[in-house]
């Protein structure tokens, strides 16, 4: 075993192995027996701080509400036994008192039998009377002398438009239960009780801690090989989601002294202490080492069987638990959903979330590893027959796979798939998920968006799902989208797209990409040059590296026809977009590679154009009515939207 305290000889490959996985399950259950039960702490809240909050303690009312028997109406108050007899052909005459009893004003007058007294709703009752008749059944007449008389033509009942003092709530009677979380009616019931202030549980503090030295904070210049830190804000937001007081004290840099001293501060000024990055035991992964030194008894589980989220290090220091959340966005979050977000709301007093789930099927088969709890994010859209849940994760390092998915499935550790046209349960992120009214599946455009951008800002829902031409294609000929946009070239008529529709696919001409050569404006090597001719300088200069793409992109076919065969230095270089392309070159990764102009233009890259390519749409004609797709093809047609397409450099075909 080495030892964790001396530096280590060689730290760019040595890792430590994570010896001991966890289930799931298994690591839930000792985290929480090492850290419950345990007593909730409490505070005293004004009413209007306590939103949100648990309740410590069970609350009785100390009033009756309302205080005093109280008129319902604005009418008189009246003895019913006066009325007894009253009816249409047998109006009674009541005298009336001298006093009218207004809203927050003390009756003085007695109702003796005869007379009525007049008063507003929420009057007390005078003495002697024991009912209201409203002032809608009653007539004014003579003003014989004194305060004049009414006359009723209907009998009442006794009680009748009275609230009786304690009728809606008893003095004595218990008003809200501890643990109950404290919203607008609970205030309401406190303060119609006169109650100012409660106990409320406390808010656990919550330090965040991002680690690696690649950090930068949201709002700073992006330095070279510097990303912007995502976990740090996520992670404080949903802290915040769920109970806790939390405070983000910045990114650390991997550096053990650094952090072992930033850890012990947060450490001593909070309840729970969550950090992100620097678990997955490889050279510069330092946290896990340092929070077996904060306190007893240290790491509880490091490394889960979960997936995304295996390097998730959970520990308990001196009762305060520890969590190392993974470093990826998506598996951080993951995990802190799955495994913190429990434990955490227990400590804030809150009940355990009650996440909402839709049944759907599943599409495609999802292949998953054996022996893992797996997630997937999946976007909803409405199938002939239900729902149906795409999977639509891009990888556990992608944050956009949590900010567009809709919800998740969970595939058990047990299984290795889960077969297409399997039914799942997904559980939605958030409970006013909307099934969207446009599906689009295919190859991604950036123009898509600008065609699409009116639908959204009508209130339309549109979900764009990237899979690429083919998977769009199959996925319209399975009918579970409106459209699938698609860039296919085919090698045989010489022709884009139509080849490729089938029965029940009709195709809506879309625009033209241009498509060329990219490479640095600074690099005279291909200044002047025609695109073949510039791919042949390449080919010439053996210090020249290319970046290809992926098997399948309509680009590639142009590269490889291109290449004619040849196999230059970065060829197994095949991102699966236009815009890694670009900064693969940008970033002297590469030299050049082919994408297409806008692209190439908003990266500041020199461009050589060599073909168009057509990217169109595969429209599902059975849903061509619907209105969403009516309007798309609309704002695809408009003046502006072929507009916005020619300014963003595609020609509207
Ligand atoms: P680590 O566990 O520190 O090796 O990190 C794994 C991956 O997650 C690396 O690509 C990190 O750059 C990335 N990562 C770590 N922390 C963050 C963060 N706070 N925000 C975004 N990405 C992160
Ligand atoms: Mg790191």
């Amino acid at each position: 075993m080495t030892n964790i305290f001396t530096p280590k000889p060689n730290p760019s490959v040595e890792q430590d192995q994570f010896l001991t996985i966890l289930s799931r399950e298994e690591a839930i259950a000792r985290f929480e027996a090492a850290l419950f039960p345990r007593p909730l702490p409490s505070e005293t809240r004004l009413l209007a701080d306590a939103l949100g909050r648990a309740l410590a303690d069970d609350v009785t009312a100390p009033i009756d509400v309302p205080p005093f028997d109280r008129s319902n109406v604005d009418g008189f108050a009246v003895r019913s036994a006066d009325l007894a007899r009253a009816g249409e052909g047998a109006p009674v005459r009541l005298a009336l008192n001298d006093e009218t009893i207004a809203c927050g004003t003390a009756p003085t007058r007695t109702v003796v039998p005869g007379t009525a007294t007049a008063i507003a709703t929420g009057g007390p009752v005078p003495r002697g009377a024991d009912a209201i008749v409203m002032v809608e059944h009653t007539q004014p007449v003579g003003q014989g002398g004194g305060n004049g008389a009414i006359e009723v033509r209907r009998a009442v009942s006794p009680g009748q438009f009275v609230s009786y003092a304690g009728s809606d709530i008893a003095r004595g009677e218990a008003l809200l239960r501890a643990g109950t979380i404290i919203g607008s009616r609970e205030i309401g019931m406190l303060a119609a009780c006169g109650i100012a202030e409660v106990a409320v549980a406390r808010r656990p503090r919550v330090a965040i801690l991002s680690t690696g030295d690649e950090l930068v904070q949201p709002g700073e210049v992006l330095r070279p090989a510097a990303i912007y830190d995502t976990n740090g804000a996520i992670v404080t937001a949903a802290i915040a989601e769920n109970g806790g007081d939390a405070a983000f004290l910045g990114a650390i840099t991997d550096n053990e002294a650094t952090l072992e001293a930033a850890m012990r501060e947060a450490l001593a000024d909070s309840d729970m202490l969550v950090l992100s990055g620097g678990t997955s035991k490889g050279a510069g992964d330092v946290s896990h080492r340092i929070i077996a030194r904060l306190g007893k008894p240290g790491i509880i589980a490091h490394g889960v069987a979960l997936k995304p989220g295996k390097p998730l290090c959970l520990a308990v220091c001196n009762g305060k638990p520890v969590v190392i959340l993974p470093g990826f966005p998506t598996s951080a979050m993951f995990t802190f959903h799955d495994m913190i977000v429990p434990v955490l709301r227990r400590l804030a007093g809150l009940p355990p979330r009650s996440d909402a789930k839709v049944a759907a099927r599943v599409p495609v088969r999802i292949a998953s590893e054996l022996g893992r709890t797996e997630f997937v994010m999946v976007s909803l859209v409405e199938g002939t027959d239900g729902l149906i849940a795409y999977p639509g994760g891009k990888g556990s390092g992608a944050i956009t796979s949590f900010a567009q998915a809709d919800g998740f499935l969970k595939i058990e550790a047990l299984a290795d798939q889960l077969p297409a046209g399997s039914e799942a349960e997904v559980t939605l992120f958030t409970p006013h998920v909307r099934v969207p009214d446009l599906v689009i599946v295919g190859s991604h455009c950036t123009g898509l968006d600008l065609v699409t951008a009116p639908l959204a800002h009508a209130g339309l829902v549109v979900r764009s799902i990237a899979v690429g031409s083919l998977g769009g294609l199959a996925a319209a000929k399975r009918g579970e989208c409106d459209l699938a946009p698609i860039h296919l070239f085919d090698d045989k008529t010489g022709t884009y797209n139509t080849p490729y529709l089938a029965d029940g696919l009709e195709l809506v001409p879309g625009w033209r990409r241009m498509q060329g050569f990219v490479f640095r404006q600074d690099d005279t090597r291909f200044a002047g040059l025609s695109a073949a001719e510039a791919v042949r300088a390449a080919l010439a200069d053996p210090a020249c590296i290319m970046v290809n793409r992926n098997q399948g992109a309509g680009t590639r076919i142009l590269i490889d026809r291109l290449l004619a065969g040849s196999r230059p230095d970065g060829y197994w270089n095949q991102p699966r977009s236009h815009n890694a392309v670009a900064a693969a070159v940008a970033q002297h990764r590469a030299d050049w590679g082919m994408t297409i102009a806008p692209v190439a233009h908003a990266s500041g890259l020199g461009f050589i154009p060599l073909a168009e390519e057509h990217y169109d749409f595969a429209l599902v004609t059975a849903r061509k009515q619907r209105p969403a797709v009516q309007a798309f093809l609309d704002a695809l047609a408009s003046q502006e939207g072929r507009a916005a397409l020619t300014a963003a450099g595609f020609r509207p075909a």
